[in-house]
């Protein structure tokens, strides 16, 4: 199943060029093997694993295994699992199955601080059909378990709660939720996107009905993910079509995308296994260092528990999209926060949740980590974000008064 097609992801070529990607709540580099894995199934067996002949059978059986290395990682049963194009997709699914199956009426319950491929799909059914609850988080980030059950109606269809947050890292007691909603008879889904591979996960001993993920978080490719669906539970299907999936994802399976992320979940088990401690030590090395080099520096989420991997950070007088840019021309590769696309004013809705009356979402940054970081990366990178924020805050002081915009002023004088 070897194939020499010459092709190797190179690492050290990144770090040659100075580039030091602390972005991997918004994507991962695929890992090796993973690639190694996919390509005989791009190349020799390119076969339609629905095709009874013995050709197809080998796409088949290459899928099966990857529900199966999946499903170890997810402490489910292969037949729980439920290939898609992606978390997004795996998110729509979801609430579009909940609401067609609804008994008693239509109310949805998600939190306030959920990814956009949760709150959009909400706010459109919210147009169209049904009420939502968005709750609220506290300063930390998370939510209040009382105030969550008393949101609870007899015609709540669904609630969609993240497992972990992908700007703040913060940990939803997610298990606990999907007690609440199991005794309540509410269908609970989880957006365990960021979770998986962070902290271990054993389904079968959870209430959990439906839970998403995505395989470009974990060091697989891009445009695959899966659902997790209880098999006590329906799904009807988002994208009606052939019987793919058990008859509840119709389409063509994306052959090579599932070996992939079947691969890059048996490695996720791996490290995990092994305690995930350089990523956390990294992450963790990083913080204390920012914490005592730049005054007026925060942990946002500090009070809650967190993902290892992710450090939100709030820093005093500064604008985010600004550092962005000084760390950006420095190579550094970070986030403001999920929804931050260039020339979006929107600060982000997560921290704006958490602290409504103060400017923490537009002074804050999120650094996130993986294991393909080295210790030489986090050293660069503690020495040049402290430089970058004080720079900023000696040009912003004077151009406050001036009126000018702070970006603008920097970027001719840029470290
Ligand atoms: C990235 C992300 C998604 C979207 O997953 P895609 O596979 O990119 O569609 C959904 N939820 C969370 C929490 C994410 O971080």
């Amino acid at each position: 199943m070897h194939n020499s097609s010459g092709f190797t992801y190179n690492r050290t070529a990144m770090t040659d060029q100075q580039f030091i990607y602390l972005d991997n709540n918004a994507t991962t580099p695929l890992d090796s093997a993973v690639i190694e894995e996919m390509l005989p199934f791009l190349t020799t067996f390119y076969g339609n694993p629905s095709s009874g002949y013995a050709f197809g059978a080998q796409a088949r059986k290459a899928v099966g295994l990857a529900r199966e290395r999946l499903a170890a990682l997810l402490g489910c049963e292969p037949s729980e699992i439920v290939f898609t194009s992606g978390g997004t997709e795996s998110n729509n699914a979801v609430i579009h199955s909940a609401l067609e199956f609804a008994p008693l009426g239509k109310h949805v319950i998600a939190s306030a601080v959920e990814h956009s491929a949760v709150l959009r799909p909400c706010q459109d059914v919210e147009k169209r059909c049904c009420s939502v609850t968005f709750l609220g988080v506290n300063r930390d980030g998370n939510v209040d378990l009382a105030e969550f059950e008393a949101a609870i109606r007899p015609e709540t269809a669904l609630v969609s709660m993240m497992w972990a947050n992908n700007e703040t890292g913060v940990l939803f007691p997610v298990e606990k939720i999907a007690e609440i909603c199991r005794r309540k008879g509410v269908l609970f889904h989880t957006d365990a996107v960021q979770a998986l591979g962070k902290i271990p996960i054993r389904l079968r001993d959870t209430a959990v009905d439906f839970l998403s993920l995505s395989a470009h978080k974990f060091h697989g490719p891009k445009g695959v993910g899966a659902l997790y669906v209880n098999r006590r539970t329906r799904l009807s299907p988002l994208i009606a079509g052939g019987g793919q999936e058990n008859a509840r994802r119709g389409g063509t399976e994306n052959v090579a995308g599932i070996v992939g992320l079947g691969k890059a979940a048996e490695l996720a088990a791996k490290y995990l296994a092994e305690g995930n401690c350089s990523v956390r030590s990294m992450r963790d090395r990083f913080e204390k260092a920012i914490l005592e080099s730049v005054s007026g520096a925060s942990v946002n989420g500090a009070g809650a528990p967190r993902i290892p991997n992710t450090s939100s950070l709030s820093f005093e007088g500064i604008e985010s999209s600004a550092v962005l840019l000084l760390l950006d021309r420095q190579g550094i590769c970070c986030s403001a926060g999920s929804a931050c696309r260039t020339g979006s004013q929107e600060a982000s809705h997560v921290l704006r949740a958490m602290n409504p009356n103060g400017d923490g979402a537009r002074r804050s940054l999120r650094f996130s980590f993986s294991r393909f970081n080295t210790e030489a990366e986090i050293d660069r990178a503690v020495e040049i974000v402290p430089k970058v924020i004080e720079k900023l805050r000696q040009t912003a002081a004077p151009m406050q008064r001036g009126g000018f915009s702070p970006v603008a002023m920097a970027l001719p004088g840029a470290p």
